[in-house]
């Protein structure tokens, strides 16, 4: 199932610190030096949704489809 980072919205000052990243056993969040930013890597997630309650700012979403995760997104105004 589909994680999304909203990483426009963050709100922490520094992205390698995220905590979802570092509760995330399955390494499917990691930061991104060069382009900075958050990349989710859907082939390695379990779909535990740890990242998501991590995120006080409510920042992660988790869909249960590909369909309800294109429906956040619009909802979010991003692509
Ligand atoms: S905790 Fe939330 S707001 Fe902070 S960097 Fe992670 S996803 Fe973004
Ligand atoms: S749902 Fe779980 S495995 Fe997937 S990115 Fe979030 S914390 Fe990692």
């Amino acid at each position: 199932m589909p994680v999304f980072v909203n990483v426009p919205g963050c709100t922490c000052d520094d992205l390698s610190g995220c905590p979802s990243i570092y509760m995330c056993d399955a390494d499917a969040l990691t930061y991104d030096e060069e382009n900075d930013t958050i990349v989710y890597d859907e082939e390695a997630c379990w779909d535990c949704q740890t990242c998501v309650k991590y995120c006080e700012v409510n920042m992660i979403y988790y869909a249960e489809t590909n369909e309800e995760l294109e429906e956040i997104k619009q909802i979010l105004g991003v692509t």
